[in-house]
């Protein structure tokens, strides 16, 4: 039988593809299942997008490209980060892969070893520590618990940082809280930065244009460009054009970092979808009303949620500032017992209890590095989420 290296058997499926497949089984074998595992739109991809990979078939744009993608992708991406960060990157600068998990991946496989540190601030993306781990690094876990906004301090950062720390994994509007930085959050996170020279940071911006707020999101480059090059901004077109199935990411950051990944990329799979790089290229380049149209419904998803989560006791729910994921607290019903006599003990019994009570599809904090919370999507139709919060408040009033 098979035995798999230790670099994989030292990781975890990730939690929420295994969740959402979960919920996907149990909608087969014919239960009603309210699923708010969700992590990508649930809207369809712009129109004129899936035009540009139609005219790039026809014009045979179906070949290997270059290892750093299409000079096209590249002159979009450059672009759009002028435009939206205010930061001009080189042609050097820029690499990309399938998905923006690709460039995380590589970026890490290129740098770390020996145990190097990389600190991450809980909650997490559940994909972070996993990764870390796969390429012989320590993933060092900072708790920023609910009362600091779900959001790494100065002097959290600064207790973290040792000789061996590597990177600082930023990611802002989180998955799973939503939480963003503002302008004084950053610029005290970068004073600690310039303090300590050696720790590089993995910017993960991929919820940036899922946005809720009047002003615009900050990202710490755009804040601290002093930064600029000991920061990997990573951002991708999964969330904000609805096309993660066309797997295009992409990263911006120094030079040798970059030849560093794209060397990897080179002998790992030579380069992304032709034909999703020129949809992607297309997205990055066209204004897309689809952003302020889809995220607009998002919003309204989004206050909707808040409010009927917040009225059901032993639960109570921070609104997020962007992307689509609520994380709210479950401590008030920690200690509850179920109609069957079961005692909720923490906050994957609670997700337990969700599935197998009034058939919600959920996600323990736990798995995010921070309890007792639960992660739900909001991409999904007003439909499931009202039938959702009407099934979550009855499974809650059933607790004694
Ligand atoms: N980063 C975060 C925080 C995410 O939630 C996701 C997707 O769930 C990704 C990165 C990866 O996005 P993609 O690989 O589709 O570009």
């Amino acid at each position: 039988t098979f035995v798999p290296a230790s670099r994989v058997s030292r990781i975890k499926v990730s939690p929420s593809t295994a969740a959402a497949a979960r919920a996907r089984e149990l909608k087969a074998a014919g239960r009603d299942i309210a699923d708010l595992t969700v992590g990508e739109p649930d809207f369809d991809t712009p129109e004129d997008v899936k035009a540009a990979a139609h005219a790039a078939i026809d014009r045979g744009e179906t070949k290997y490209t270059s290892v750093n993608g299409t000079p096209a992708l590249r002159k979009a991406i450059i672009g759009d980060f002028a435009k939206r960060v205010g930061i001009q990157y080189a042609d050097n600068e820029i690499c990309v892969g399938g998905g923006a998990k690709q460039i995380l991946f590589l970026a890490l496989m290129a740098s770390v070893e020996n145990g190097a540190e990389v600190i991450i601030p809980a909650p997490y993306w559940v994909s972070y520590p996993d990764m870390v781990i796969a390429n012989e690094g320590t993933p060092v876990i900072v708790a920023c618990p609910e009362e600091v906004g779900f959001k790494l301090t100065a002097e959290a950062l600064e207790r973290a940082i040792t000789p061996k720390t590597l990177w600082l994994i930023l990611n802002a509007p989180s998955n799973p809280t939503g939480a963003a930085y503002d302008e004084a959050e950053l610029k005290a996170i970068g004073k600690v930065l310039l303090r300590h020279p050696h720790v590089m940071v993995l910017s993960d911006d991929i919820y940036d244009q899922v946005w809720f707020r009047d002003e615009p999101m900050k990202t710490l480059v755009a804040v601290v460009p002093e930064l600029k090059d000991r920061v990997l901004l990573t951002n991708g077109v999964s969330k904000s054009y609805a096309m993660t199935g066309w797997r295009i990411g992409y990263g911006a950051g120094p030079g040798a970092l970059i030849a560093a990944i794209n060397k990897l990329q080179s002998q790992m799979s030579s380069c992304p979808s032709s034909v999703s790089q020129a949809a992607a290229a297309h997205a990055l380049a066209n204004d897309q009303k689809f952003v302020s149209e889809s995220v607009a419904v998002y919003k309204q998803r989004r206050d909707y949620t808040c409010a009927r989560l917040n009225a059901i006791p032993g639960l109570s729910c921070m609104v997020p500032d962007g992307a689509f994921y609520l994380y709210p607290s479950c401590a008030g019903v920690i200690g509850k017992k179920t109609p069957d006599g079961k005692i909720i003990e923490n906050d994957l019994d609670f997700v337990l209890y969700l599935l197998d009570g009034v058939g919600v599809a959920a996600l323990q904090g736990a798995a995010y590095g921070l309890s007792p919370y639960f992660r739900i999507s909001f991409a999904t139709s007003m439909k499931v989420i009202e039938d959702a919060c009407n099934r979550i408040e009855q499974a809650a009033a059933a607790l004694s």
